[in-house]
């Protein structure tokens, strides 16, 4: 049904009136999606959108798919009682096909409701494993919203308080677009960013429980840090006794097309100790979790129970979703057709001022903005450039250092005819934005 715009702006101020200030919308007209189908979303005004963003990577495989739907209405007409005080065969079904895709030996899953309560449990684990409170991260992280996981976000803008029940230690190597390092090669990179560790290390006293960073950083920009930058951490971590948790909440799956998981561009030199999931694995349901080896896992003695974690009908959902995944191998889709998207994003952006540099990996793909002229971020063209895409008919998000990049990360059925019709619509869009920011 289709509704006019008043009733959108009403929503909205009802939106406003009863919920958090801090929940930021995107567009200055917020957007209300009634309806999605493959790649594409509808909103309440009737409008079509193809579908650059996922909803934020959570419906990694296609909206609706009704492989999904159905499994979810079967399980919903037969029980959706959930605890973990009784067996589940969706949750062991589940759990089993994971601890077999995680490459980390002797796992076990805890399943959670979100990316935010995943990071907090690998962070319980680690350090209730290791008796320590100190904790590593990257510069320019994200992990979640819970006090925890603010406490290990390197990102201002999403980490509202100083405060924290972890004390953390900011390492470099997640983002270098700017700064010191940026006129670095790979090599000379990944040097610098082990001696930044090395000293760091020294530095501190007591022991430190782990380090947790995204294999590509998500909120941050869709970095790309070097290949192996985390086996080389990972050998100074390993001398320590420091555990590697890789949040793999926007990597996991094989959106990044060479890999099915973040951490294997990094490490041939092993698995990490943990692993955090979310977003997309439900395709829009509620799942998170958190892989470990059985002895971080049991590190905890005292008894514990989740209501919701694991609940049957999310299990059930993710069973669907992950044999639509494997049987149509949307990883290959992810790194041919995200491949295919990379190349044609470059080529038609390469005369705009506007765009600093287009970089990515599978269906990860950052373009980062600068004020035509200069290499100052331009966070007002991001905006600019969502608004100015949402009008002829493509979603997109946005992120990064400064807030000047955007984010390019569809469901993984991606066909090859709708990257190039995003590539042209996004073209579109960035020249619209750039004649809107000309110096005048
Ligand atoms: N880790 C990463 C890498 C993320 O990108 C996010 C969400 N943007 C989270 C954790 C938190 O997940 P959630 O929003 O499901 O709590």
């Amino acid at each position: 049904m289709t509704q006019h715009p008043q009733d959108a702006a009403s929503l909205h101020a009802r939106h406003q009136s009863v919920l958090p200030s801090w929940l930021s919308l995107y567009y200055e007209r917020p957007l209300e999606l009634t309806h999605g189908e493959g790649r594409h979303v509808w909103d309440a005004e009737g409008n079509r959108y193809l579908d650059f963003f996922g909803g934020i990577l959570t419906t990694m495989t296609a909206h609706a798919l009704p492989e999904v739907t159905k499994a979810v209405s079967e399980q919903a007409g037969r029980i959706i009682h959930t605890s973990t005080l009784y067996l589940s065969r969706p949750m062991v079904d589940l759990a089993e096909r994971i601890v077999a895709l995680s490459g980390i030996p002797d796992a076990r899953v805890f399943f959670t409701t979100s990316g935010t309560e995943a990071n907090d449990a690998a962070l319980l684990l680690a350090t209730a494993h290791r008796r320590s409170n100190q904790v590593l991260a990257m510069r320019n992280s994200y992990h979640g919203r819970s006090f925890s996981t603010v406490g290990i976000t390197g990102n201002q803008s999403w980490s509202p308080t100083s405060l924290s029940p972890l004390q953390t230690l900011y390492v470099h190597g997640g983002v270098r677009t700017r700064g010191p390092y940026a006129e670095l090669g790979d090599r000379a990179y990944i040097a610098a960013c082990v001696a930044d560790l090395e000293d760091m290390l020294q530095q501190t006293a007591g022991g430190i429980a782990a380090l947790i960073a995204e294999p590509v950083q998500g909120v941050g920009g869709f970095t790309m840090p070097p290949d192996g930058l985390y086996a080389a951490f990972r050998e100074v971590l390993a001398r320590h006794g420091i555990l590697w948790i890789s949040d793999e909440v926007q990597t996991g799956w094989g959106r990044t097309g060479d890999h099915f998981w973040g951490w294997q561009a990094h490490a041939d030199n092993g698995p990490p100790d943990l692993l955090t999931f979310a977003k997309g694995i439900g395709n829009g349901m509620a799942i998170g979790g958190v892989v470990a080896r059985a002895e971080v896992m049991n590190s905890l003695t005292a008894n514990s129970i989740s209501t919701f974690g694991g609940s049957p009908v999310t299990m059930a959902a993710g069973l669907a979703n992950l044999n639509y995944l494997l049987e149509h191998d949307l990883q290959g889709n992810a790194r041919r057709v995200g491949g295919l998207l990379i190349e044609r994003l470059r080529a038609v952006t390469a005369g705009l001022d506007l765009v600093r540099e287009v970089r990515g990996r599978g269906l990860m793909i950052g373009v980062e903005l600068v004020r035509p002229g200069t290499d100052e971020r331009a966070p007002e063209a991001a905006s600019l450039v969502l608004e100015a895409a949402r009008e002829r008919g493509l979603l997109i998000g946005k992120g990064g250092q400064g807030g000047a990049s955007l984010r390019i990360a569809p469901p993984m059925t991606l066909t090859v005819a709708e990257a190039e019709e995003g590539a042209t619509l996004l073209a579109d869009a960035l020249q619209a934005a750039q004649g809107m920011l000309a110096p005048s």
